[in-house]
């Protein structure tokens, strides 16, 4: 996780806006929504599908009003406003919002069972 959110704030993560960067992609258009430009604050946070996964969040209303012009803004708001806990769940669901959008980029799809199956896997299964 920490590597995960190192590269988004870093702009290492591989989103559309830092292919483009490279000339790896000839437009940074995000693909899912085709409303803004993929960035990492973008993929993970303020596209319509991973806003989906936020609004679920018991501690979403806390950080839903806020403009956030990067990645690391928007982290250093959630150090903020969270406790650790909620820091912690917010971290993964930004987490899987990424790997969601990477199976979709590379062709696949995810289905709220893997979605479910993912914070199982990460938070430990119910005893
Ligand atoms: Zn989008």
């Amino acid at each position: 996780m920490q590597h995960f959110l190192w590269r988004c704030s870093t702009g290492y993560m591989p989103c559309k806006e830092a292919l483009l960067k490279r000339k790896i992609v000839n437009e940074a258009g995000c693909f899912r929504c085709w409303q803004a430009v993929e960035s990492p604050l973008h993929a993970t946070w303020t596209c319509v599908c991973s806003g989906a996964v936020m609004e679920k969040a018991s501690f979403y209303s806390k950080l839903a009003s806020g403009q956030y012009t990067s990645f690391t803004q928007l982290m250093e708001v959630a150090l903020q406003k969270l406790t650790v806990d909620e820091v912690k769940l917010l971290v993964i669901l930004l987490w899987i919002n990424w790997n969601e959008r990477n199976a979709v980029f590379h062709g696949g799809s995810v289905t709220a069972a893997d979605v479910l199956l993912m914070v199982l896997l990460l938070c430990g299964l119910p005893s």
